[in-house]
């Protein structure tokens, strides 16, 4: 855990809040004094000295003492030979932290700085008997830097230097899997890690490849760099204590996806039945290129060992179209509507198998059946000549439209643009009609079952409070209204719907259920009855 500490009167808080970090699984401490050391140098540097020594001595875990230079995002804006100096008496003193952090880029400025900082720890050519190590350290905060190799090359001939650290802004996921490749051709301890939204993978899975630790903040204090998770996330979200060589990875690719709640259902479900696997959100943006790239490159990647992803908005086409340039399987459904939202990735020493399903329309076609009178049958049976009116044509109207038809039902579809609308329709055959107007269903119409599979409603969304039907539409008693939004539990539309006496379906039951069937493709077990249900409703209250 990183702990920034600014000032003298920081220092009781801060040790409070590494020991609640250490409570919640931290096993080492950076102290980052450089603000601290900043107010006090050059003229009050014993002072400083006492700081910095009150917190080694009480840290409740070994420690790094990094006092990071404003040229590295950092506050100390001082004179390097005073802060080497402070460094200095710091690694000699008692009591002495584990590691002392010092920037590769000002350890190189100076043979003096470099002697000096020699001499503050511990190594081959350290005369004295030392208790301190070097972390020589090298961050760019605007992408990876081009001399990276070099930076590394010059840590690990480095004889003071005990752990070489590069940390970069990831420009996109790609930037993780070369952080990666690093710590597997190591020539020493190391730590290789990318900052902001992309770098997450780095962070929880540094120990799948041999990283010697990551960092976190704390539940109370600020990130030291952007993309810190909090050490009870990393713990108890992302499984950090279980991750090793042999881990399989998971995600969900999308964008944004940052707000998906499928990384707790699945990391529930794996840590349940107790499988060496870990699921993290893949930001990958819009275009085709990018997901192409960024999908390719992670599969191609071996040691990742990706087994499987979910694909969620914008991608879900792009799936099947990159499963058909790779020579991989589709499920019929995905086959025939053109979207899919899983991955299932199959290595052998020889090839790598790709299959893709859509779990998205069979789960929703199950949560109807199951509203449904007689709910427990076949969804086919109890699906056939029923009358869907279907509002929307974008990737999860699509599935449903086809996965609808197949079961029988006599599926009208309602769209904004009439162009979509009349596409989808002819494309699944003669029982589909274009609504007449777009949104919302004529007046009077009578249907067994209405979908919303739109944003219209959605929270966060331009159209939240929205509801795709008009607010006088009368629903008859025994019509059965599906939502596909899952937040909020209770749209306008459903609202409307219970307080008309239709039967109501709210969008989790569809999320559920297409992520049940999704860690079945991946693990052909079934996750513990109810887990993935109590986990969201943990997330998302449904009130
Ligand atoms: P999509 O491909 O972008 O399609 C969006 C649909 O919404 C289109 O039909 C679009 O009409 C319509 N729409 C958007 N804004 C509108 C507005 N202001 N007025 C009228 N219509 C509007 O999205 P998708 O992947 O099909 O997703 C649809 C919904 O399903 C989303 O709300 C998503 O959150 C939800 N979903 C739920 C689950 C689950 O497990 N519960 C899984 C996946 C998706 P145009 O054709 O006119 O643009």
């Amino acid at each position: 855990v990183a702990i920034p500490v600014d000032d003298a009167e920081e220092i009781e808080p801060a040790l409070e809040s590494a020991r609640a970090a250490v409570r919640d699984g931290a096993r080492l401490v950076e102290w980052r004094v450089d603000a601290l050391v900043d107010r006090l140098l050059p003229d009050r540097a014993a002072e400083a000295l006492a700081c910095v020594q009150r917190l080694v001595g009480e840290s409740p875990a070994p420690c790094i003492v990094t006092i990071r230079s404003a040229s590295e995002n950092g506050a100390f804006r001082g004179d390097d030979t005073d802060r080497v100096s402070l460094l200095e008496a710091i690694g000699a003193g008692e009591p002495a932290p584990r590691y002392l952090d010092f920037e590769l880029a000002a350890f190189d400025r100076s043979a003096n700085l470099r002697q000096k900082v020699r001499l503050a720890v511990a190594h081959d050519r350290q005369p004295r008997d030392l208790k301190t190590s070097l972390i020589l350290s090298s961050h760019d905060f605007g992408s990876r830097p081009a001399d990276l190799q070099k930076r590394l090359a010059a840590m690990v001939v480095e004889p003071a230097c005990a752990v070489a650290k590069v940390a970069w802004r990831a420009r996109s996921l790609r930037d993780n899997l070369e952080a990666f490749e690093l710590l597997l051709e190591r020539g020493k301890p190391m730590v290789a890690l990318c900052m902001g939204e992309f770098g997450l993978m780095s962070r929880v899975l540094a120990p799948k490849f041999g990283g010697l630790f990551t960092f976190a903040r704390g539940t109370d204090t600020r990130e030291t760099a952007a993309g810190q998770p909090t050490v009870r996330e990393l713990r108890d979200q992302w499984q950090f204590d279980r991750i090793g060589p042999a881990t399989a990875v998971y995600g969900v690719i999308g964008w944004p996806v940052s707000h998906s709640r499928s990384p707790a259902l699945q990391n529930a479900g794996f840590d349940a039945l107790g499988v060496d696997a870990v699921y993290l959100p893949m930001p990958v943006e819009e275009s085709w290129e990018s997901f192409k790239a960024t999908l390719g490159a992670m599969i191609d990647f071996a040691p990742l060992t990706l087994r499987g992803v979910s694909v969620t908005l914008p991608h879900k086409e792009h799936l099947v179209r990159f499963v058909r340039e790779r020579g991989g399987t589709l499920c019929s459904l995905s086959e025939r509507c053109g979207s899919a939202n899983t991955l299932l990735i199959s290595k052998d020493e020889r090839a790598c198998a790709l299959h893709a399903v859509n779990t998205d329309a069979p789960a929703a076609i199950a949560a109807i059946a199951h509203a449904l009178p007689g709910g427990s049958r076949e969804p086919h049976a109890l699906l056939a000549d029923k009358h869907v009116a279907l509002v929307g044509a974008g990737g999860v109207a699509r599935a449903l439209a086809f996965a609808l038809t197949d079961a029988g039902a006599e599926v009208t579809i309602f769209n904004r643009t009439r162009e979509r609308a009349t596409a989808l329709a002819s494309s699944i055959g003669a029982r589909a009609q274009v609504g007449r107007a777009s949104v919302p269903p004529p007046r009077g119409s009578r249907f067994d079952v209405i979908i919303n599979a739109t944003s219209l409603g959605m929270r966060g969304a331009e159209t939240e409070g929205r509801s795709p039907l008009p607010d006088d539409f009368e629903f008859v008693n025994d019509c059965v209204v599906m939502e596909t939004i899952y937040t909020p539990r209770l749209t306008p539309l459903l609202r409307r719907a219970r307080d008309g006496g239709a039967t109501v379906i709210d969008g989790s039951e569809m999320f559920v259920r297409q992520a049940e069937a999704q860690f079945r493709v991946w693990t052909e077990r079934d996750p513990p009855s109810g887990l993935f249900r109590t986990t969201l409703d943990a997330l998302e209250p449904s009130s």
